[in-house]
């Protein structure tokens, strides 16, 4: 969303200050919340398919190094712009433009701030196969660092949960310990990230809400995004 030079500061600030406040988290205290609240995957694969609430997979800059170095897929064949879910409602018209005009500049482009993973047709993950389980990852291995730490993550350096039926499962120290470190570790990275982003974004000019929009161009084949990341900002068409 189009934020004017005094609001990015405000952002910038508090994205440092969190920062540091996250370098002063133990380990160790969010392996115990992780323990006592307990969990376990039951690889039911929910967190991956479609029609789970939002299995959206927003990645950090090392998630697409480490993915296209460890398959045979360039980073265009497996990712997207990230958009928040009511612009991906309105680009789908399964809501109204609402949703959509805050990230729209006055030619049209939609504005996103990062990268997600790609998926199918019907919503599942780009990733997501049938094995020998009902389900699998066809990456498990390298994985996204929110796919490794779901469903805990960290906000205003407090642990959160996302709905999945394996929370409340016993956990031993180690795991929780492991887990703890991977999620400690995402959030500080998505929080450097942040700062980047802040530090590099140019302000766009947002559309005119007076003046008429259709969605009809967009109906016509494609969408111009432009992606705000840490390395600045990218232009990508991409086929809806
Ligand atoms: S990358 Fe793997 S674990 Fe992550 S959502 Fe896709 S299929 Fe699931």
């Amino acid at each position: 969303m189009s934020f004017p030079d005094q609001y990015k500061n405000l952002l910038l600030e508090y994205a440092r200050k969190e920062l540091h406040k996250a370098s002063e988290l133990k380990v160790e205290t969010i392996g115990s919340q992780i323990r006592e609240i307990g969990f376990l995957c039951t690889q039911c694969g929910s967190c991956c398919r479609g029609y789970h609430s939002d299995n959206r997979v927003m990645l950090l800059p090392q998630d697409i190094l480490n993915l296209s170095k460890n398959s045979s897929l360039s980073a265009a064949e497996f990712v997207l712009p990230f958009i928040a879910a009511e612009v991906e409602d309105a680009l789908n018209g399964i809501s109204d433009l609402s949703g959509l005009i805050p990230y729209l500049d006055k030619d049209g482009n939609v504005h996103s701030f990062g990268w997600m993973l790609k998926r199918k047709k019907h919503g599942d993950c780009f990733f997501l196969e049938r094995g020998d389980l009902p389900y699998k990852c066809a990456i498990y291995d390298f994985r996204p660092a929110l796919c490794q730490t779901y469903p805990f993550y960290l906000e205003e350096c407090e642990l959160h949960t996302s709905e999945c039926e394996g929370l409340g499962s016993s956990i031993s120290y180690e795991d929780s310990l492991l887990l703890a470190r991977l999620v400690l570790k995402r959030y500080m990275l998505e929080l450097e990230e942040r700062i980047l982003v802040y530090q590099r974004y140019e302000h766009f000019e947002p559309m005119d809400t007076n003046v008429g929009f259709s969605l009809e161009r967009f109906k016509k084949g494609h969408v111009f995004y432009i992606v705000h990341d840490s390395e600045g900002t990218h232009r990508i068409c991409e086929r809806m």
